[in-house]
């Protein structure tokens, strides 16, 4: 199978694009990571007081373990070769308020910060928070920052880096380069989809469009665009990119749906595919919606949904192996990838693993790997599709052949020849050919011998028969030939060849044919020529049989 073989080899060439992509660090993070530690902030702490007390800070506990609410937070003492103009790197997360105290070499202290009203200024690509530190003309030691109104649902601080401007710069355009990328793909696959379903019209391909078209917005709004270009509060921007992200998935569920065979879906699998996709809208919904009230408890519901989409898959392949499912391996392999990640996402979210840049990161790629491995799904569909349509047609031709045929001897049936015969508007001549005392034949040579005399007459009738005439047979030993009046049949040349024919065991058989001119035009036409065809006819079998009768067409 070609088409199977080229895109596997397109997959392959693809992961091994994707995997050295996902294989890098996230590039966000190149610099000089900090370690920091936690201090719940109480009122009557000055920032001087906790530069010079750094023992009071927890640097052992998960910042998680501490909840919600106010803290302080103090980076290691910063390398001795971090410049002045340094920019301070970090991941957005849920707060009020951030205010960075930069402690200078020499003891000056001075601060900078921002309000999740205010961040998108500060916002990068990729979700991160780039502060330069205050202007000094000392060198800057050490950072502390105060962070009011933390949700801590994946952390206080996360990823604080010290990073030089040229490295930001880079950063930032690779950034751009792979969201750009991403967003280019999104818009192309959405467009040969949109113009494929256009003639299709496949349930599975609006369903995918939905799906891109979520990936590219959760793209939109997890890449800190949104909150660069508008002024949107940073709170509300994750907001979104909370819904977005479950839309996403949510989505990928009802294509995988309508991409999969109904009956995988047979029974239990399609209603718990149903209240799986409303859950995981629901528990994010209300997490956006309320956050951060009751996010102890809607943010865990989310990650539950998540759980259940990615085991939601099990049943899913299972069923898809089980009912040879014919696109199991396209749709193991586009999910193949998300759902690694998510499972690592999952991870994260319940804090077995340490929230990393690169997750969010690599969502993305994942994002795209699934798009367009997704694609060359649909690309696969289609051609399966074409396939079915194909042999459908020949099927209907074959049907519509067997139908207009007399099954004995191959030639038109009644209804075929009428239905080509009436509606022609020039003159045409009608010949019927009827076998002299067949019933005798029947008798001497038994009834399957008779059915081979017919079948010997048929082959020598129509090939006595110009291509253009119409041959049929119109009853048990009857037949009619057509042919246009100014290019009429021989009669006397048709009788001559059956006479030719050697029959089965040797017996002669004879015909009397009987023959008309004019106007084929309505049924009434065929019935004024069929009646005078078969009056010529009977004056031919009347006369001693074996001969040629031409009848005069009288007006209807
Ligand atoms: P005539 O010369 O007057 O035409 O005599 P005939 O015996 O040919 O005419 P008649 O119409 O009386 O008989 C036709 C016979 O053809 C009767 C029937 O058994 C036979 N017949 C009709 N269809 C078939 C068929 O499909 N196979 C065979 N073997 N016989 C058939
Ligand atoms: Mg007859
Ligand atoms: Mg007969």
């Amino acid at each position: 199978m070609p088409i199977g073989l080229s895109i596997r080899r397109v997959v392959a060439i693809l992961l091994l694009v994707l995997a050295s992509i996902v294989a890098r660090p996230a590039s966000a993070a190149t610099g000089t990571p900090l370690g920091v530690c936690i201090l719940p902030a109480a009122s009557d702490e000055s920032p001087a007081a906790l530069f010079a007390h750094p023992d009071r800070f927890d640097c052992i506990s998960r910042q998680t373990d501490h909840g919600g609410g106010d803290y302080w937070a103090l980076s290691q003492p910063l390398s001795t070769a971090t410049p002045p103009q340094a920019l301070l790197r970090q991941a957005s997360l849920w707060q009020q308020r951030t205010t960075l105290y930069v402690l200078y070499a020499d003891g000056a202290i001075r601060h900078t910060g921002y309000t999740s009203a205010t961040a998108g200024r500060h916002l990068m690509l990729g979700a991160i928070i780039q502060l330069a530190l205050p202007p000094h003309h000392a060198r800057p030691v050490r950072l502390l920052w105060h962070i009011e109104g933390s949700l801590n649902r994946r952390g206080i601080l996360i990823g604080p880096t010290i990073v030089a401007p040229s490295t930001a710069a880079r950063t930032e355009v690779e950034m751009a380069a792979l969201y750009a990328a991403f967003a280019g793909m999104c818009l192309s696959l959405l467009i040969y989809n949109l113009a494929l379903w256009a003639a299709l019209r496949q349930a599975f391909q609006p369903a995918y469009c939905l799906m891109v078209l979520c990936l590219l917005g959760y793209a939109f709004t997890s890449s800190g665009l949104l909150g660069q270009l508008t002024d949107i509060d940073n709170n509300d921007r994750q907001r979104l990119n909370y819904v977005l992200l479950a839309w996403s998935a949510a989505a990928a569920m009802v294509f995988a749906r309508a991409f999969l065979e109904r009956r995988v879906f047979d029974g239990w699998l399609r209603p718990y595919s149903n209240a799986v996709v409303a859950f995981l809208l629901l528990a994010t919904g209300s997490y956006a919606l309320f956050a951060p009230r009751f996010a102890d408890i809607t943010d865990p519901l989310s990650t539950t949904g998540y759980v259940l989409v990615l085991t939601w898959l099990v049943p899913v392949l299972v069923r898809a192996w089980r009912r040879r499912s014919n696109y199991l391996w396209v749709f193991a392999l586009a999910w193949g990838a998300p759902v690694a990640l998510a499972g690592v996402r999952v991870l994260a979210a319940f804090n077995f693993i340490g929230w990393q840049l690169w997750i969010d990161n690599s969502t993305l790629l994942a994002m795209a790997l699934e798009a367009a491995l997704s694609s060359l799904g649909v690309a696969y569909r289609i051609r399966l599709l074409s396939l079915e349509r194909d042999e459908a047609r020949e099927q209907e031709i074959a049907a519509r052949l067997l139908a207009a045929t007399d099954p004995l001897t191959g030639l038109l049936n009644r209804r075929a020849f009428l239905d080509d015969a009436i509606g022609r508007t020039q003159d045409h001549q009608l010949v019927l050919i009827d076998i002299d005392h067949f019933k005798s034949i029947n008798e001497t040579i038994g009834h399957d011998g008779g059915d081979e005399v017919l079948r010997v007459i048929a082959r020598a009738l129509r090939s006595s028969a110009s291509p253009e005439a119409l041959v049929a047979r119109v009853g048990g030993e009857e037949f009619a030939m057509l042919a246009p009046a100014d290019r009429p049949l021989d009669a006397g040349a048709v009788l001559d060849a059956l006479r030719r024919e050697r029959m089965p065991f040797d017996l002669t058989v004879t015909a009397s044919i009987g023959t008309c001119i004019g106007p084929m035009t309505r049924e009434v036409d065929w019935k004024a020529m069929y009646r005078c065809a078969d009056r010529a006819l009977f004056e031919a079998k009347a006369a001693g049989r074996d001969r040629v009768r031409n009848g005069i067409a009288r007006a209807a």
